[in-house]
């Protein structure tokens, strides 16, 4: 047991963690509209919902099982899947050190059901309950067995940052899905539409000024056998005394995707923000979504260290770098 809750910890060390892996799954699961609600930073209250599948009756004792995924079906997602990270270990890392209860209904189902774990145990059984389609997972008292990790995350403004911080990322990156994040009863943190457009997203978390004039980023190339999409919000189109306020340098922001993960890439963010810097663009929004073909993306790399390497990392950032100045010379004339 002991094992198990160090494994645990490793993967969830706060709520922010636990959001990103809720809002996976829920991705996984078709979603197209995911609701974040969270109180005191997420320590008393964190739950994601969402509107996808739903999980069978019948899989509901096992969802927070370790190593139980329904995600693997063939070799060919067994290189997708296992791109980045662990499989199966997400809802058991969060249920082992919360109350954690998942309710869930299939389209199918004549209700919902829902099923509670403390500690990594289950408690009670099975029970039929309200709730529409999808799925609800809702953590109750995370860390609440350890005083010491409770204290390191007393910073509850912060923790609520982080987990907005993380909800914005998935966003921008799925401009098709609607995102929301309730925080402490006090309504409406977050709220993308789920219109399909990048620039609608960025104009509701950063404001329009900021990105009517946004640019969207699409690059292909089969040769270093990678695509790449993303958007980028150009404050230089605002000019002189706006472009001093403070608003525009939090705005500065550097979003990483790899294969659907948010990551980081030290050699990608120095150079990209270099080419960003050499057009006086050192406070630019950038995002970028790459995939990239999974055999060529390292998957050695620990579950909890966000940090990715890839075979020909050197061209395939100079081919971005030279994508990026084409594109704002040509918006420049
Ligand atoms: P993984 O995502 O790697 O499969 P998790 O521990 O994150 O592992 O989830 C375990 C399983 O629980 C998933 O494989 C999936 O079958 C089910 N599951 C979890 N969250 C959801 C959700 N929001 N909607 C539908 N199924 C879910
Ligand atoms: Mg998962």
């Amino acid at each position: 047991d002991v094992v198990r809750k160090i494994a645990a910890g490793e993967v969830i060390v706060r709520p922010a963690n636990a959001v990103k892996e809720l809002i996976e799954n829920s991705l996984d699961a078709g979603a197209t509209e995911i609701t974040v609600t969270i109180k005191e930073g997420g320590m008393t209250l964190l739950q994601v919902k969402d509107n996808g599948t739903g999980i069978y009756k019948d899989d509901l004792p096992l969802v927070c099982e370790r190593f139980a995924t329904s995600k693997l079906r063939s070799i060919d997602d067994l290189s997708r899947m296992t791109t980045f990270g662990f499989r199966g270990e997400a809802l058991a890392s969060i249920a082992m050190v919360s109350s954690l209860n998942v309710t869930s209904k299939r389209r199918d189902a004549p209700c919902a059901y829902q099923i509670a774990y403390k500690n990594g145990a289950m408690t009670g059984r099975i029970r039929p309950s309200a709730g529409g389609d999808g799925t609800t997972i809702t953590v109750d008292g995370l860390f609440e067995a350890s005083e010491s990790r409770r204290a390191a995350l007393k910073n509850h403004a912060e923790e609520s940052a982080r987990v907005i911080d993380i909800v914005a990322k998935y966003a921008v990156h799925r401009p098709d899905v609607s995102f929301i994040v309730m925080r402490d009863e006090r309504g409406c943190d977050l709220r993308s539409l789920g219109t399909g457009k990048r620039e609608d997203v960025l104009g509701v978390l950063y404001g329009d000024e900021l990105c009517k004039e946004a640019l969207v980023l699409r690059l292909n190339d089969p040769t270093l056998h990678f695509e790449m999409e993303g958007i980028m919000a150009s404050p230089y189109s605002i000019h002189s005394a706006e472009a001093k306020d403070s608003k525009r340098k939090r705005n500065k922001q550097f979003v990483l995707f790899i294969n659907n993960r948010p990551v980081s890439c030290a050699v990608l963010k120095s150079s990209t923000e270099q080419t960003l810097a050499s057009k006086g663009l050192a406070t630019t929004y950038l995002m970028m979504a790459l995939m990239i073909d999974p055999s060529r993306v390292d998957v050695n790399v620990h579950p909890t260290k966000d940090c990715v390497f890839f075979l020909q990392q050197d061209d395939v950032t100079e081919r971005i770098q030279e994508y990026l100045d084409a594109v704002l010379e040509a918006d420049i004339n």
